[in-house]
């Protein structure tokens, strides 16, 4: 791409010599401006999703969640896409307000189909729920399949927490079940015990995911731990500096954990008490310091601090404090940051954002909705609409016309 950027370049200085010969030649102005080149400029180094080839041995990783529980525009909370080069993709958490940056990848929902959660704090998987409902609207016709940790009862654990999920939205599924091909609704759930050291919970394609404790909260927080084509990559989730997480994320090539404001910002900035941000900050999550020297321990290639508000004026002093005790490689990241490793480099971009985005056509072709899924609604409720036929019945015409069906409205 940059020999491209040169060759332009050349060509536009060629260019601009020979025209300055022809000024000269001509007597004319001396100080004309040369024409510039035209072609477009290959390299920006931008990350433009949805534009690039991930070669056999790469990894690519999209930030789509860095922030806290209180999301806002520049920061949804944790949630992390890794895809791989040989096409399997990955969410790590899927944290409130997550959804709309793993959208803005313009990557059809069949093909993220794998949602791996840390911990069931809302700022970690606020966002399943849209994104499983949602995406059978936005053409996802394969199941969802999620991964999460059991808890200290049944009742605490991911099967009961996602049962409850469907529970709460039993209005939804029933609205959408018998009007769309609603294969995407299908919801694989599977439950490990967290409480298992360095346990296989995936091994498909290559690519094995092990679990790890975690201590943050309650019993049933875990860390991942992802190996593939020779590379690791660790995602912490949420944890305070654990044994577990030194022994087994060490040599990673990518070390994603949570890093937070130091106390004294949580005072001033976020409007905690001296003791909430000691006890938040250093014994139920991992301040700057602490950081440093967990990756101090591990050593990875690349070592990525998240979960703090980062702006301009936090940013220096949570490096500062990371740098007491670590002095390799470090990110604090903020969403769309992109990571692009391989074993021989790391290349780290912002992403373009199309505001604009809309879901990829579907991959399958899609059944005709079943009818026979519909919830009856009552006499009552049938009784306010107001069919409108003479405004209808020429949309189904429409439509019939167009595709050579013979549709007819449900209200008349
Ligand atoms: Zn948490
Ligand atoms: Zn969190």
């Amino acid at each position: 791409m940059r020999k491209n950027l040169l060759a332009a370049y050349a060509i536009g200085v060629i260019t601009a010599l020979g025209a300055l010969f022809l000024i000269s030649q001509s007597q004319e102005q001396a100080s004309a401006a040369p024409p510039s080149p035209t072609k477009a400029v290959a390299d920006r180094d931008i990350y433009y999703p949805g534009t690039e080839d991930l070669a056999p041995d790469e990894m690519r990783i999209v930030c789509c969640g860095t922030g806290m529980p209180s999301v806002r525009p520049k920061q949804a909370a944790a949630c992390f896409l890794l895809e791989l080069g040989n096409g399997d993709k990955f969410l790590f958490d899927i944290g409130s307000g997550s959804h709309e940056r793993i959208a803005a990848q313009k990557i059809p929902y069949d093909y993220i189909d794998k949602v791996f959660i840390g911990h069931l704090h809302v700022d970690h998987y606020g966002d399943l729920p849209s994104f499983w409902l949602g995406g059978t609207v936005m053409n996802r016709l394969t199941p969802l399949r999620v991964w999460g940790p059991s808890g200290a009862t049944p009742e605490s654990g991911t099967q009961a927490a996602l049962d409850h999920m469907k529970k709460m939205y039993v209005w939804d599924i029933g609205t959408r079940s018998g009007v769309i091909d609603f294969r995407g609704g299908a919801l694989e759930i599977n439950e490990f015990p967290f409480n298992k050291v360095n346990n296989e919970i995936f091994n498909e394609n290559g690519v094995v995911i092990r679990s790890i404790p975690a201590v943050h909260g309650l019993d049933g927080a875990v860390s991942f731990i992802l190996e593939w084509n020779g590379m690791k990559f660790v995602y912490g989730s949420d944890t305070i500096p654990n044994k577990w997480f030194v022994e087994h994320a060490k040599g990673a090539d990518v070390a994603i954990h949570e890093c937070f404001l130091p106390p004294p910002l949580l005072v001033t900035k976020q409007g905690f008490a001296p003791l909430e941000a000691l006890t938040v900050g250093t014994q139920g999550h991992t301040a700057p310091e602490q950081f440093g020297k967990v990756m101090s321990l591990v050593r990875p290639r690349v070592a990525i601090a998240y979960h703090f508000y980062n702006d301009f004026d936090t940013q220096p002093e949570v490096l500062r404090r990371i740098r007491k005790t670590y002095d390799g490689e470090v990110q604090t990241v903020v969403d769309y940051m992109v990571f692009n490793v391989t074993k021989d480099s790391v290349r780290v971009r912002m992403s373009a954002v199309d505001e604009e985005i809309w879901p990829s056509p579907p991959l399958k072709k899609k059944n005709a909705p079943d009818f026979t899924n519909s919830i009856p609604i009552s006499d009552f409720t049938r009784s306010g609409a107001l069919g409108w036929p003479d405004i209808v019945v020429p949309l189904y015409d429409e439509i019939n016309k167009l595709y050579g069906t013979d549709y007819k409205p449900a209200f008349k």
